[in-house]
């Protein structure tokens, strides 16, 4: 399959780079990895993605390179291109409007990513759901080129492999991640202004908003479910967004009975958005998939059009059948 992807880089002019809604530190740090490895060849290139970063990458979207999809102004670009690069996801719903329009175009479709994906939906496919991010991927396209890195391309791919590793901790931490980082680091990375910008951002809102979102938490199935809901109500109480609670499934998940950890953030009064973490056992991607999600055996996630209420018991019901199963009540 990367011979098919090399091949395409060699013989198209003209790329259209896009990922996920939402785009977090993995789909933006590899989209502007390849966006500047493109560029070091001579060839155009343009970042469209359906939405505005989520909130702890805005600083990434400042990048002039980064564009938030407006059909008026970017449908040529598109219907210009002779290939597109989707990464970090590997289902057409999560493109948004730039997957609806790319499917409509003639350009050829080029998938990397490292979710699990059971269906060939694209013209060329490489997915390798052991690779700790995305970034780690393009790295290796990059490096398969015999292609030098610089200093532009490593910093966006050093920020794909910290935050898709939970800061180099997760279970897909690999030997290669950490080649490849220090790689990265030798061509001038800077760790610290990478983690501050990321991760030493916050308002005190937020905090406020942990709190009250924390004094709500339940714990289920012997200790071993936890869950916790975000509403715009409780957002606005503490002045905080409905945004801020990004992370808060993770400190849920460090509770030392949990092995699975759940939010419900209510996007709008028929939308409700699920965060999914698993510590040891449970494969949560399992759980997200009956209901429409998708993601890692660790972290997966769903979009469920329905009110916090109805979603709440859907989402659990299901996970409490998979503590049931193993004897947990
Ligand atoms: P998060 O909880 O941080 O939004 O997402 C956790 C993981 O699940 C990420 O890898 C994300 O890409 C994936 N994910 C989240 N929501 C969805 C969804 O609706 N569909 C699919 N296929 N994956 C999702
Ligand atoms: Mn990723």
């Amino acid at each position: 399959m990367w011979k098919q992807v090399k091949k395409i880089i060699q013989q198209s002019n003209r790329f259209v780079i896009t990922s996920h809604v939402g785009p977090d530190g993995d789909a933006l740090g590899s989209e502007l990895g390849l966006y500047y490895y493109l560029k070091s060849l001579g060839k155009e290139a343009t970042i469209l993605n359906a939405t505005p970063p989520a909130k702890n990458f805005t600083f990434m979207g400042k990048n002039r390179a980064v564009k938030t999809y407006n059909p008026k102004r970017d449908r040529k670009l598109i219907d210009q291109a002779d290939a597109v690069f989707i990464l970090d996801i590997s289902e057409w719903k999560r493109l948004g409007a730039v997957g609806e329009d790319v499917q409509q175009s003639n350009a050829k479709t080029v998938c990397i990513d490292h979710h699990i994906c059971l269906k060939q939906l694209f013209d060329v496919q490489v997915i390798d759901n052991k690779a700790g991010s995305t970034g780690e991927l393009i790295f290796r396209l990059i490096k398969d080129m015999k292609k030098k890195l610089n200093a532009k391309i490593a910093e966006p791919l050093y920020i794909a492999a910290l935050t898709d590793t939970g800061s180099f901790h997760y279970s897909n931490t690999s030997p290669s991640t950490h080649t490849m980082v220090a790689e990265l680091l030798e061509l001038g990375v800077n760790p610290l202004n990478c983690y501050n910008q990321i991760y030493e951002q916050h308002s005190l809102e937020r905090f406020r908003l942990l709190g009250q979102v924390m004094l709500n938490a339940q714990l289920e199935c012997q200790g071993q479910l936890a869950w916790a809901t975000v509403d715009k109500k409780l957002a606005r109480k503490v002045n905080a967004d409905i945004d801020d609670c990004e992370g808060f499934v993770e400190m849920l998940r460090s509770i030392q009975t949990v092995d699975v950890s759940v939010i419900f953030r209510e996007e709008s009064p028929q939308c409700t958005r699920v965060s999914l973490r698993s510590k040891k056992t449970t494969d949560v991607h399992k759980i997200a998939r009956s209901l429409g999600g998708g993601g890692h055996k660790r972290a997966s996630g769903i979009t469920l059009n329905l009110p916090l209420k109805k979603a709440i018991p859907k989402v659990l019901g299901e996970a409490k059948k998979s503590f049931k199963k193993r004897g947990v009540k």
